[in-house]
């Protein structure tokens, strides 16, 4: 089945300034952000750290202590929610369970007070859309929490909404029902072409589903990008462990030579790419993704430490070690699945590098000034 082009224009998203203020306490703090007609954006960060407030903020559901909401360029912070006509889903299904399915996703048209001919065929073609096409009849508790969701969804969507937000929609599935609806809401994401806001504490759902991520602490927004570029090029310790793993080596820059700085960590020299330019004698902190630590023997490794294998646990189709090599912490390292029979083992000595690729480039990890 060939899908067909978007069909709704997205629209352009901006937040200009938004705080947010319950007395003494700060939700938000000077959130600024542009989401780009048609974008698929997510606001990812840890419990409590403001991205409820934003989503709500957006919904009109709460009045923002300071800045505003742009659409298209226009202020919206005037509107009640019924008049901007976003879609919206939360992490509870909130379906009503006396209604059919249909009469759930018929609901937002009823307010609109469109005619019934109009309101069956809207209704069929979202129930369509999220493929529940036989379920019309259905009370909600006949569905599973997955399809529940896709109703949610069909009810958000079935008024043509100018943005659809999302808060933590799969928060109450479990894992299988997870990858199933985001590779739904991927295929609705493409096929209808709406400026989609979606709120997770999951990193693995916001890398999934983002073209770009917004990762929240403390009310603030700390940093923007594609999932590629916040994964390699993280710019604080936070983004570096909050999307991935990293091990986290302190150190001071000595000779700085050729976009290479040599760094001293723990009486080792460790050479390292410099996107930006650091000044010898500067504290940084290096962060190493677990998956581009290599374990020798093997040519053409940098950077080589030696010690002593404390753990391998088998995750999934690799293994993840535990190498103690004479620094404050033992560095985690998750290899590839191997085909010998001689799998590392607790006790082992290890050798550890970083693969030298042709070109000479020495990897993509980040060296960031220490905050
Ligand atoms: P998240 O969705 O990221 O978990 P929230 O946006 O729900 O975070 O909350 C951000 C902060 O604002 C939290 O510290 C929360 O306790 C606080 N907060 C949210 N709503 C209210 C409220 N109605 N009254 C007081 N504090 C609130
Ligand atoms: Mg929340």
């Amino acid at each position: 089945m060939t899908e067909a082009a978007p069909a709704l224009p997205g629209h352009r998203l901006k937040l200009y300034g938004l705080s947010k203020r319950y007395g003494p306490h700060r939700a938000l703090h000077d959130v600024t952000l542009e989401v780009a007609p048609g974008e698929f954006l997510t606001l990812l960060g840890p419990s409590g750290s403001g991205k409820t407030t934003v989503l709500m903020a957006l919904a009109g559901f709460v009045e923002p202590s300071d800045g505003e909401i742009y659409l298209d360029g226009r202020p919206i912070s005037a509107l009640p929610p019924d008049r901007r006509d976003f879609g919206v889903v939360f992490q509870g299904y909130a379906l009503f369970p006396h209604l059919s399915v249909a009469a759930n996703v018929a609901f937002p048209l009823e307010v609109r007070g469109l005619g019934r001919a109009d309101i069956r065929a809207k209704v069929a073609a979202a129930l369509d859309l999220v493929r529940l096409g036989a379920f019309a009849d259905r009370k909600p508790r006949a569905l599973s929490g997955g399809q529940q969701q896709r109703v949610a969804l069909a009810r958000a969507l079935v008024f043509e909404p100018k943005l659809l937000l999302l808060d933590e929609p799969m928060g109450a599935l479990d894992r299988q029902l997870k990858s199933e609806l985001q590779g739904e809401l991927r295929r609705l994401h493409r096929r209808l072409g709406t400026t989609f806001v979606n709120v997770t504490h999951d990193q693995e759902e916001a890398m999934a589903l983002s073209d770009r991520i917004a990762v929240m602490r403390g009310g603030e927004i700390v940093e923007v990008g594609t999932p590629a570029e916040l994964y390699a090029r993280p710019r604080t310790r936070f983004v570096a462990s909050f999307l991935g793993r990293s091990n986290f080596l302190e150190g001071v820059v000595g000779a700085v030579r050729g976009g290479v700085a040599n760094v001293e960590v723990g009486g080792r020299t460790i050479r390292h790419a410099t996107p930006e330019p650091v000044a010898p004698g500067a504290c940084v902190t290096l962060a190493l993704r677990p998956e581009r630590i290599e374990l020798g023997p093997r040519d053409g490794l940098d950077n080589v430490l030696t010690g002593r294998l404390l753990d391998a646990v088998q995750t999934g189709p690799g293994l993840d070690l535990a190498v103690e090599v004479g620094l404050p912490e033992p560095l985690e390292v998750r290899i590839p699945p191997t085909a010998s029979p001689c799998r590392p083992r607790g006790g082992d000595r290890a050798r550890l590098g970083r693969r030298r690729d042709r070109r000479g480039h020495r990897g993509r990890q980040r060296l960031a000034p220490r905050t």
